[in-house]
Parts: C-alpha cells; sequence; structure tokens
C-alpha cells in the first residue's frame, strides 16, 4: 500500500514550490490508490509562527489536496505532529540506541566551545571548520572522554546533544526516482546533531523515525535535502534496515523568470497560496497570495502540475482526474522549474472559460462582495458570468467586467462621448428611449434590429451611436455585445441609465 507523506514546518506561509510538493505527493498516492498524510514537524520551537499550522490546513483545503491522514483526521499512525510525539518519548529511544550500538555519541560541548573550535581550525581552505572526523576526538564527547568522564557529566545533568558518527571514507548510494544512481563519501559530511539539547529531535532524526514508523513507502522532498540524504542513508542502514527505506525523489527548485527566485519575485507574484497575517520572515512584507490575486484553484494546481512535469504531449491543461491519470514522478524534471506570472494567468483565465457559470458563482458573489456589489438574483448573476467570463483573466476581473451589471456605473466616461454629440444623436437617443419604453419583448437581438433601423432612420451609422449607448449603460468602452448587457440588465434599468446620462 503506497503511502506518501507532506511534512511541513509551520515556519511561515504556504509558497508555491511547497504546495506542489503537496501536490505531486497527492498526485501519486491518488494514481496508485494509496494514503497521503500531512505530518507537521514543529521540532524547531525558535522557528515556529503561530498560526502557520492553520494556514498550510487551509491552503489544502482551498486547492482541495485534502489529506487522508493529518493532526485533524488521524488515522492509525499518530500523533501527526513532532513535538507530540517527542512527549511519547519516540525519538529519544531511538537516539540511545544509536549512541549503545556506536553510531552515535553524547556531545556536552557548550556554544562557546564550539565558537572556539570554529576559530581554531579555521584556515583558507576550510574558513567554516565543521564538526566532524577531524575534530571530533578534541572536543568534549563520549568519543573523545573516558567512561567514567561521560558518567559523570551524565549523573550531573550537563547538557548534551547526540550526534551522528560520520563513517570514514564510505560511499553511501540510493536511486532517486527523479535523478536515478546518486552516491556520496561520507567522509565530507560532518557529524550532524541527532538529538537537541531539550530533547527534540532534529529533521535528520525525525525524518527518518517517523517515516519508518507512519509506514511511508515514498518520500517527495525539495533539492535542498538531497546533500543530508547519506546522513539519512546512515540512519536507516542503523536503525531498520536499507530495505525498508522508501524510495525518494527529491524535486527541483522553481525558478524565476530570470533564473533564481529572488525575494522580490515573491512579493511580486504572490508566492502564498493565501495572504499570510503575518509578514514574511523572507521578504518582511504583507504579501498577497495567489487566492487573493483571484486564481481558481483549478487553475492553480494545474499550473503548479506543469512547473517541473509534463506528460510528454503537447497538453498543457489538465483537470485534477487528468492529472492523477497521467502523473507520474519519472516524468519530472530535474532541472529548476521556471515559473512565469503571465503563463500563471493564462492558466487561470482558460479555466475561468471552461468552469460553468455555477461552478464560478461563489467564488464570484464574494469578490463582488469585498467591492460592495451585492447580487440579488442567483439566476441573473449566472447570465452576467456567462457573458463576461471570456473577459476575465483573474477572478478579480469580474468586479469591472460584471460589476455594472449589478449597479449603476459610478463614474460615466461622457467625455468620450461628448466631442462628438451633436443634436442629431440627442434626438436619436430621446427617440430610443420612447421606443424601448414601448417594447413589450426586451431580447438582445430584436434591441438591436430595432436600434439599427432607428439609426439608419436618423442616417446615423450604427458604429456611431453604439458607443455612446455601451458607455450609457457601462460607464465605459469595455464590456460584452451591448444588447446583451441590455437584456440582461433588463428594461427599466437600461432606461433608466440612458436618462441618466442625457439629463
Ligand atoms: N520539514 C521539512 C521541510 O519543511 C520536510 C522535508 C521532507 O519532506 O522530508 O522542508
Amino acid at each position: 500500500n503506497v503511502r506518501v507523506r507532506f511534512a511541513p514546518s509551520p515556519t511561515g506561509g504556504l509558497h508555491l514550490g511547497g504546495v506542489r510538493t503537496v501536490l505531486y505527493n497527492y498526485l501519486f498516492a491518488k494514481k496508485h490508490q494509496g494514503d497521503f498524510i500531512l505530518r507537521i514537524e514543529d521540532t524547531d520551537q525558535s522557528r515556529y509562527v503561530a498560526g502557520a499550522e492553520e494556514y498550510i490546513f487551509k491552503c489544502l483545503e482551498w486547492a482541495g489536496l485534502t489529506p487522508d491522514e493529518s493532526p485533524l483526521n488521524p488515522g492509525a499512525f499518530g500523533p501527526y505532529r513532532q513535538s507530540e510525539r517527542k512527549q511519547a518519548g519516540i525519538y529519544q529511544r531511538y537516539a540511545d540506541s544509536l549512541v549503545k550500538d556506536g553510531h552515535a555519541y553524547y556531545a556536552f560541548d557548550t556554544p562557546e566551545e564550539l565558537e572556539q573550535m570554529r576559530s581554531r581550525y579555521k584556515t583558507e581552505q576550510n574558513p567554516s571548520p565543521q564538526y566532524d572526523r577531524n575534530v571530533r576526538l578534541k572536543m568534549r564527547n563520549s568519543l573523545a572522554l573516558t567512561e567514567s568522564e561521560v558518567k559523570a557529566l551524565l549523573d550531573n545533568g550537563t547538557p548534551y546533544v547526540v550526534r551522528i558518527k560520520m563513517p570514514d571514507d564510505e560511499t553511501v548510494s540510493f536511486t532517486d526516482m527523479i535523478r536515478g544512481e546518486v552516491s556520496f563519501n561520507t567522509s565530507l559530511v560532518d557529524d550532524k546533531v541527532l538529538l537537541k539539547a531539550d530533547g527534540m529531535p532534529t529533521y535528520h532524526l525525525a525524518v527518518v523515525v517517523d517515516d519508518y514508523l507512519m509506514q511511508i513507502t515514498h518520500a517527495f522532498r525539495g533539492e535542498e535535502w538531497l546533500p543530508s540524504a547519506p546522513v539519512h542513508i546512515l540512519l536507516w542502514k542503523y536503525l531498520f534496515g536499507l530495505d525498508q527505506m522508501p524510495l525518494w525523489a527529491h524535486l527541483p527548485l522553481i525558478l524565476g523568470p530570470n533564473g533564481k527566485l529572488s525575494k522580490r519575485d515573491g512579493a511580486k507574484y504572490g508566492f502564498p497560496v493565501f495572504a499570510m497575517n503575518w509578514t514574511d520572515p523572507k521578504t518582511n512584507e504583507l504579501t498577497e497570495g495567489f487566492f487573493e490575486k483571484g486564481f481558481l484553484p483549478e487553475a492553480f494546481i494545474n499550473l503548479l502540475a506543469l512547473l517541473g512535469w509534463n506528460d510528454g504531449t503537447e497538453q498543457e491543461l489538465f483537470s485534477k482526474e487528468e492529472l492523477i491519470n497521467a502523473f507520474s514522478m519519472e516524468r519530472v524534471h530535474s532541472g529548476g522549474a521556471k515559473f512565469d506570472y503571465e503563463k500563471a494567468k493564462w492558466f487561470n483565465a482558460e479555466w475561468i472559460k471552461r468552469t460553468d457559470a455555477a461552478t464560478l458563482l461563489p467564488a464570484v458573489k464574494n469578490i463582488l462582495a469585498d467591492n460592495h456589489i451585492i447580487v440579488v438574483d442567483d439566476a441573473v448573476a449566472q447570465q452576467v458570468i456567462d457573458a463576461v467570463k471570456d473577459r476575465c483573466v483573474l477572478l478579480t476581473d469580474f468586479v469591472q467586467q460584471a460589476g455594472f451589471f449589478f449597479q449603476q456605473p459610478k463614474e460615466i466616461d461622457i467625455a468620450s462621448i461628448q466631442p462628438k454629440w451633436s443634436e442629431a444623436k440627442q434626438l436619436f437617443f430621446a427617440e430610443v428611449i420612447r421606443q424601448f419604453e414601448l417594447a413589450d419583448h426586451w431580447d438582445a437581438a430584436q434591441l438591436e434590429q430595432g436600434f439599427k433601423e432607428m439609426a439608419a432612420a436618423n442616417q446615423l451609422k450604427p458604429g456611431d451611436v453604439m458607443l455612446p449607448l455601451r458607455i450609457m449603460l457601462v460607464g465605459g468602452k469595455f464590456g460584452p455585445h451591448v444588447f446583451d448587457i441590455a437584456q440582461i440588465i433588463g428594461k427599466a434599468e437600461t432606461i433608466n441609465r440612458m436618462q441618466h446620462t442625457l439629463g
């Protein structure tokens, strides 16, 4: 049974890269009729951001990527928060057994001692010396001290961390689902801390223990974790056996249009899913998210899926079901994926076109309401959505494209018609109003025909009078076919708006 997990640290908002990891996990799980698990990695209390966990739940829900097991919906493998697993003593036990077997050791060094080590061994070739096989015997730890010295320190309650003892000059390797065979030499890796002085595990220990206990079969994570893989492989080997290790895929970075994704791009493109109600620690700004920008969740997951993956054809538009069918980890690219905001908007425009009015209605009503435009009649609103959705790239575009259907335009761009406002036109529109008042069948095609006939009878080109009519009804030079607008807003409102402009 396939079991995959997304394991975010609640240290801020969920950005593009994080949600893409969620999506690939989700697609993989659904494709293989497996389970998608959400595990909160909250062991680094110094980086904890209150509200970040709720934020993550909310994002997953909006995107339609709901986990099968999570802190909100626990399965048989809980707890689903690492801080709660720590309370159960899970990590301490494994750390102690690693020490007992000689694969890890207690280190009692104070922060000052670590600082001294760094300045003592600093050279031009090695500007930031690590705690590794070269220095470990010169430090205060259970490899360098006698057994009775260690016992005394432990008995005194001296704070300690547990470090992995990286072996000398061994090659460790694994097969990445995207990159193929990857190997490392253990001599190049430092003795990473596994358990901190407060008893909290570091990511290195926790990820291995939890992936094992939660019976994870495949682990997908960002490429930034590739250098830590040798530590994790050794922990798997020491604790559970390499045959138990999940298959791993390290997902490529997401890059901006010009290469590396800069902090400024983040603010500009609204990288989080939702605006965060805390300032982004990375940019120090309150950033708008894809939600506030007016993205549809269907478009959002479609564009995310294509950031680093395709199915080998030219197809770009995929529903969630189609993605589940087509997805495979082997087709994820190993190189960075370029995020292009203009392309992201294209996906959204396409999804607005393909989505029916009834489905769009709630989101459109919310956005209109945020702009103090109240919809009273849902049936009318659906007609409006159908009439204008091809003109909307973002849901927020409905404010301009649909707003005037529900309320009189606040400002009429009268200046754009007035210079050509001859007396003939004034008389013409007065007559149009009279005719409209008499109309007993209020239908776009008939209105158009009548209007054109009147124009011809008055020796006016229809083009010269259609724009003024549009400005009277819409307020500006935009919107769908003018007689469709008239039909939807209705007879009384059409006449009312014309009279309002004509005075
Ligand atoms: N907590 C890690 C992170 O947020 C998880 C990495 C993983 O999925 O193993 O990057």
